[in-house]
């Protein structure tokens, strides 16, 4: 017997026949004895929904309102799927955030999870074999009101989940059979892994593949949760669905774990960048404390940024990226404080796409950023902005050139070939 976390994500349960479908795969692994704690998510488009409703209410909205009423679409699903598995005589409960508790820090809209007991739960598994359906993207926060987790937080509230009860393993199902070389709604090309590293998943992840949450690959890497990315659009009972050692789909694990290791693992990209530029700003210590320090108090996320080397040394050109979200609030905050900053001239520009190409194999070896490059080149793209890290090169472009760049690069590195 083993303790298992399901995890299923908004499309999974996007209408009642779905929430059935999913309770089969809940009842095959009861039935094979296992203990089971389900995570859930809003039926697809609900959240967007509630966001909007938040939105058009007020631009600029209470952060503690927003957790109530974005929290409520889990809600739904986790009583849906308990009268689901109640209907095929399977013993189930639904809980919310704060009856777990799962608690969080303060930082509503984003917060973190910072404790979790499951005394209860697991009583109640060893007690009558009651399956937990959990509400995930949510828990309670130190002032004792809802809190939600940042959009596709629930793969963060069942990993965390995992770790609390000890679980043998935590399945993610999707709307995809597992994690690929790149998203494969953009290039049909892409190839589902076995196994992908958690630091390689932490920047495909990172830099914009939203199949799992940043913070839940984390946690499975700290809390050495065994965790597989799985479809839940399959016949539960077909062969092979329940094997306990080896279930379909990919295994976020150790990089020794991986017998083959490929210099390039995967290509990402984030949408929706946008990009600015300070001109001709006074090139002398503590301007970019000036000009970064408001930004983030602000809690704007910069990201890329290039300083060009002063012609007469004394002025240089500062360009970064921010979401294109939060574009507006950016600019803002810079023209107000403008005369501290002292920059000539500022201009922006949105509609802008990160492209990443990602691999520990990167770490030994070279011409990796070389061959990005080129291809971009060869397919006449410009290329705004560039950072690297040890395992990863990141390039900035004009967004309608999104899934040209991403086939490009998948190309160019034999991503397509097994
Ligand atoms: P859920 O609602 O189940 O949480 P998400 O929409 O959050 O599902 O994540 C699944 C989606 O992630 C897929 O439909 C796919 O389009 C996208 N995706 C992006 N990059 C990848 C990748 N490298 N591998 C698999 N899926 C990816
Ligand atoms: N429903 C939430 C969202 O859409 C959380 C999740 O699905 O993971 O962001
Ligand atoms: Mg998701």
């Amino acid at each position: 017997m083993a303790r298992l976390v399901l995890k299923f994500g908004g499309t999974s349960v996007g209408d009642i026949s779905r929430i059935q479908n999913v309770a089969r795969h809940v009842k095959r692994e009861v039935d094979a004895g296992h203990h089971v704690a389900v995570v859930v998510s809003a039926m697809a488009g609900k959240t967007n929904e509630l966001v909007g409703w938040c939105r058009e209410a007020s631009p600029i909205h209470d952060a503690r309102e927003y957790d109530a009423i974005v929290a409520s679409g889990e809600q739904v699903t986790a009583g849906l799927l308990a009268i689901a598995l109640q209907e095929m005589g399977i013993n189930a409960r639904s809980w919310q955030g704060w009856q777990i508790p799962i608690r969080t820090d303060g930082a509503h809209g984003a917060a973190r999870i910072q404790e979790i007991d499951a005394g209860e739960i697991v009583r109640r598994f060893e007690a009558e074999g009651q399956v937990a359906v959990v509400a995930g993207f949510q828990g309670i926060a130190p002032d004792n009101r809802i809190a939600t987790l940042g959009r596709g937080g629930s793969d963060t509230s069942a990993v965390a989940i995992a770790a609390a009860i000890s679980a043998d393993r935590c399945d993610i199902y999707t709307d995809v059979d597992g994690v690929y070389t790149t998203d494969p709604r953009i290039e049909p090309k892409a190839r589902r892994m076995a196994k992908i590293s958690f630091e390689e998943m932490l920047e495909m992840a990172s830099l914009g593949a939203k199949v799992l949450q940043v913070r839940s690959v984390e946690l499975a890497m700290v809390h050495k949760v065994r965790t597989f990315v799985r479809s839940s659009f399959v016949d539960p009972d077909a062969p092979g669905m329940g094997d306990f050692d080896n279930p379909p789909g990919t295994l976020i694990c150790d990089e020794d774990e991986i017998v083959e290791q490929q210099v390039v693992t995967g290509i990402a990209y984030s949408r929706d960048e946008a990009q600015i530029s300070l001109r001709r700003v006074e090139d002398r210590p503590g301007v970019a404390a000036a000009i970064f320090g408001p930004l983030a108090d602000a809690g704007v996320n910069v990201d890329m940024i290039v300083q060009n080397i002063s012609e007469q040394g004394d002025a240089t050109d500062m360009t970064f990226t921010v979401p294109a979200g939060d574009l507006q609030k950016a600019i803002t905050l810079l023209e107000k404080a403008k005369a501290e900053m002292r920059y000539d001239a500022l201009q922006s520009e949105s509609g802008l796409t990160k492209v990443s190409v990602i691999g520990i194999g990167m770490r030994s070896h070279t011409g990796v950023a070389a061959t990005a490059f080129k291809a971009l080149a060869a397919r006449s793209i410009n290329i705004k902005a560039i950072t690297t890290s040890e395992i990863k090169i990141s390039i900035l472009i004009d967004g309608d050139y999104t899934e040209l760049a991403v086939r490009a690069l998948h190309g160019v590195y034999g991503l397509d070939k097994a």
